[in-house]
């Protein structure tokens, strides 16, 4: 068998199996059927070990991690995915492996320490063309490491395009499947998971099934906001709609946290898919007087306009800004303004501070992209994300605000990155998926979305543990989104009744806990 191979693959995979080995504590060499298997495998030369690629699979967006991988594949087709699975299942030792999307994760949670990284990104140097098809029944075809930037032009040239968004496109459709994949339009279309029809997965057994809500539904269920756990995803079927053309986008600004997220829950009660009296994007962010009126995620304000803005934060140190958006096209635009003028009526926000742009629907959804560029060029992209996003039960929100924005972060004022804070509506989520929400009707999400210097994300995370202290003490319910937990009975805690299915699944999919430990939730404990 062995002259078939190149000599160097060969040394290749025998460097790898004796480090694998070696980082798994306890186990005897003599006791690992792995190499002959892997041996007789056609995937040695796609196996990276230099530092390079050990480097670049040992970080993530959130800088604060490293853990390295032992061996990196840059895969060039779904069948070196499976080779490698299957390679790991049948090994008396499996090691740990993590498909990584773009690495835009901020607590490791891509990272495989001691395994195998699967860079999911390098599929799209080999898909000819065809990583994203739209079918003729208002859907795409799209492979799991495509990004949803490339979704949204590809399904645009067809005059469709799928109805829930993240806030930033550069991310991959696996990646965010595998959490949830949330933005304004969530409200109104549910998150990205409750928008897809049919997956292709590669279970930690090293088996490619295809599943949907009617075949290998456990599966399907499993592996939507499943956090990697259940499978790889190679393939997900997005639901489509008719793409608007142009979006009104409308700014309004609140002193008040009552009026605010009242008037946020007013607006998400029109949340119909075919309703004509309903806004297609809600968010809210908090403006302070430690940031800047413009932030990465978007600038907006005209500048003229700045400075009666400050004057307002300065007052109130705390300014509420509540973002919407209606799409609109040829056929709607007569009808736009009267729409949007009902859907306002009534709303308390501060006379004289309602802002509106009018922009293309592609400019629209890649409004964070902008941003993204010119931090890069300042080096700024780079840094420390000591991010937390949670989700929290309605009734809640206004003790939220009092003891979190209004006392913790206005005392610590270190705050300079986007604040997120909007509702979204349960009934748009399936609780059959993995992902995890609050139990009430309508929930909060609230990002702390920091970036910090080298040596200072420690004060950031101090704050995240400040606000997670003060939450457990007044008995808040929240549930982290991009969940990071250091220990089982965080997790047990964070997945609730979800536990038992989540902890079932898992020993059906993937029994050998082969995948994702970089989530930390049966490995490292
Ligand atoms: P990675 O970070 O590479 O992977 C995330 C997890 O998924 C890991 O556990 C990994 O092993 C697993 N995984 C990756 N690919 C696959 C696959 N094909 N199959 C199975 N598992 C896989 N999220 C939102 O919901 N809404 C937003 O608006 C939003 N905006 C963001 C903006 C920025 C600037 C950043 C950095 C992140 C944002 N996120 C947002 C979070 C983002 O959705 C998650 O970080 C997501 O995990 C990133 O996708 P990724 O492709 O980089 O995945």
């Amino acid at each position: 068998m062995a002259e078939k191979f190149p000599i160097p693959t060969y040394i290749i995979i025998i460097l790898i199996i004796s480090r694998l080995i070696s980082t798994i504590g306890n186990s005897k060499p003599s006791n690992i059927l792995v190499p002959h298997k892997l041996l007789t495998l056609d995937i040695g030369a796609r196996l990276h070990l230099d530092p390079a690629a050990i480097k670049s699979a040992s970080s993530d967006y959130g800088n604060i991690f490293k853990e390295n991988p032992v061996a990196v594949l840059y895969p060039t087709s779904t069948e070196d995915i499976v080779a490698l699975v299957k390679a790991a299942y049948n090994s008396s030792v499996p090691f740990k492996i993590a498909a990584k999307g773009r690495g835009h994760s901020v607590r490791g949670q891509a990272m495989a320490d001691g395994g195998v990284v699967v860079e999911m990104m390098a599929l799209k140097n080999y898909r000819n063309g065809n990583g994203i098809t739209v079918g003729s029944g208002f859907y795409a075809d799209v492979a799991g490491e495509q990004l949803w930037i490339d979704v949204l032009n590809a399904t645009l040239e067809h005059g469709l395009a799928p109805a829930s968004w993240t806030d930033y496109l550069y991310l991959t459709v696996g990646g965010t499947l595998s959490n949830a994949g949330i933005s304004g339009q969530t409200f109104r279309y549910g998150p990205q998971i409750s928008n897809v029809y049919e997956l292709d997965v590669i279970t930690g057994k090293g088996e490619l099934m295809t599943c949907s809500a009617l075949k290998n539904s456990e599966l399907f269920y499993a592996a939507l906001g499943g956090l990697g756990q259940f499978g790889i995803i190679t393939r997900a079927r997005i639901a489509l709609e008719p793409a608007p053309k142009r979006v009104k986008w409308v700014r309004m600004l609140y002193s008040d946290f009552s009026s605010f997220s009242r008037d946020q829950e007013y607006l998400i009660s029109m949340n119909g898919r075919r309703q004509k009296q309903a806004l297609d994007y809600l968010e809210g962010t908090l403006i302070m007087d430690q940031g800047s009126l413009d932030n990465w995620r978007s600038s907006f304000f005209p500048p003229s306009d700045h400075p009666k803005i400050i004057s307002q934060v300065k007052t109130h140190a705390i300014i509420y800004c509540l973002e919407v958006a209606k799409y609109y096209d040829d056929h709607t635009q007569s009808t736009l303004h009267k729409e949007l003028q009902t859907l306002f009526k009534g709303l308390s926000y501060l006379p004289g501070f309602m802002f509106e742009k009018d922009v293309s629907y592609v400019e629209f959804l890649n409004r964070v992209r902008s941003g993204e560029l010119k931090l890069e060029s300042q080096g700024l992209w780079e840094v420390p994300h000591p991010w937390l996003n949670l989700f929290l039960p309605k009734s809640r929100i206004s003790d939220f605000n009092k003891g979190v924005f209004r006392d913790i972060v206005l005392k610590r004022n270190i705050t300079t990155g986007p604040v997120l804070v909007y509702p979204m509506n349960r009934n748009k989520w399936d609780d059959r998926m993995s992902a995890v929400i609050p139990d009430e009707d309508v929930f909060y999400t609230v990002g702390f979305l920091h970036s910090s210097g080298f040596d200072e994300w420690e004060a950031f995370d101090d704050q995240n543990k400040e606000i997670l202290k003060f939450c457990e003490n007044a008995g808040i319910k929240v549930k982290q989104y991009l969940p990071y937990h250091r220990n089982k009975e965080e997790w047990i805690k964070h997945f609730g009744s979800k536990w038992n299915t989540f902890a079932q699944r898992k020993a059906h999919f993937d029994p050998k806990m082969i995948l994702s430990p970089g989530q930390r939730i049966f490995n490292n404990i």
